[in-house]
């Protein structure tokens, strides 16, 4: 089989995987009800919270941007703040929705090593001004897994949850690659959100082999008030919500979603090791789930490019980022490898 040289530029690059298609094919025999009153959104429902072992309020967005930016508008008003470190994707990546969706809310940024918000970067923040004149700090947002693929342990999360409380700030996660998180980890997904704190997750289905569809997940489900009108005024209440639920149920029910999260991991430890290997590339971030971050010699960036290959270097400043999927093979890492290795001779 010919080598699709596009398939490390994201992990949504990838197609609709097996269980998640059945299950659509499944729902798709018949009529059921609009706009989610459902079977099949009410069973995914549960099977989240069969998940997380915990009653929470879920809904079901199109895509992450939207997820992010509605779960974070419903923490805030227009006059509050909210923390992210300075790679987060609701920063960098999501066009101002997050602002746009709360009416103004501004976004203060924070440092931090390999992606991970500093303490005490956000308790100064936070405590630096305490006056009518700054926007009122009201949530922090952290990405589980993290824009430069590095993972929060669970006491790393608890950490920023205690942080959080202490602060009387909400906690919001950006699961978009949750799954690569909690396959990496090998935790039980309580035990890095609601149980250290988070109180609202947006949890990835399209990244993890889905077509479309993003969970949002309301642990403290005070803050779900009214969560229905704000999808729906944003034009995120699908009519034929039982496509963008109903892939949940065939994820979740049998493992799948874990089960590919794990093999995307586990292609990204696979493509670290055999590039370790090659002198003059170097690793520019802790490999810790389904990303690689590669610090590339000279040109060789753009002779890799020549080749076909396609990749993404506007994250993680400067570095080549490849991303692992559910559908990698290792026909294809060892088409990578082989041409970065012959390209790499070239290199002083
Ligand atoms: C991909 C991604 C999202 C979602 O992006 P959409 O393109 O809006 O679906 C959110 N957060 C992170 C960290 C992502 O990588």
């Amino acid at each position: 089989m010919e080598i699709m040289k596009n398939c490390f530029a994201s992990d949504n690059y990838a197609g609709i995987c097996p269980e998640a298609w059945e299950a659509m094919e499944r729902a798709n025999r018949g009529y059921a009800s609009s706009y989610g009153d459902d079977e099949w959104t009410a069973k995914a429902c549960e099977s989240i919270r069969r998940v997380f072992e915990t009653d929470c309020d879920v809904f079901f967005v199109f895509n992450g941007t939207a997820a992010n930016s509605l779960a974070l508008a419903s923490l805030c008003n227009s006059y509050h703040s909210i923390i992210c470190h300075e790679s987060a994707h609701v920063e960098t990546d999501e066009c101002g929705a997050a602002e746009f969706f709360s009416n103004g809310t501004k976004i203060l940024l924070v440092g931090g090593e390999n992606g991970k918000v500093d303490l005490d970067d956000i308790q100064h923040t936070v405590q630096k001004r305490s006056d009518i004149h700054y926007p009122k700090p009201k949530a922090i947002s952290i990405t589980q897994s993290t824009e430069l693929g590095t993972l929060y342990t669970p006491d790393e999360v608890s950490a920023v949850g205690e942080l959080a409380k202490s602060l009387d700030l909400k906690l919001h996660m950006d699961g978009s690659r949750f799954a690569n998180a909690v396959a990496a980890l090998g935790v039980h997904p309580k035990d890095i959100t609601w149980r250290a704190g988070v109180d609202l997750l947006c949890f990835g289905g399209t990244k993890n082999g889905m077509a479309v569809s993003e969970a949002v997940v309301f642990f403290d489900k005070a803050l779900a008030r009214e969560f229905d009108y704000r999808c729906k005024q944003a034009g995120q209440l699908a009519s034929k919500m039982r496509f963008l639920s109903a892939p949940w149920t065939g994820m979740l029910e049998n493992g799948a979603w874990l089960k590919n999260a794990a093999h995307a991991n586990r292609c990204a430890a696979l493509l670290e090791s055999r590039l370790k290997e090659i002198p003059g590339i170097s690793i520019k971030f802790p490999r810790e789930a389904n990303a690689l971050f590669l610090e590339l010699p000279g040109d060789l960036p753009d002779k890799l490019k020549a080749l076909g290959w396609k990749f993404y270097s506007f994250i993680g400043a400067g570095g080549a980022r490849f991303l692992c999927s559910w559908e990698t093979s290792e026909a294809e890492i060892d088409c990578l490898v082989a041409d970065i290795s012959t390209l790499a001779k070239f290199e002083k």
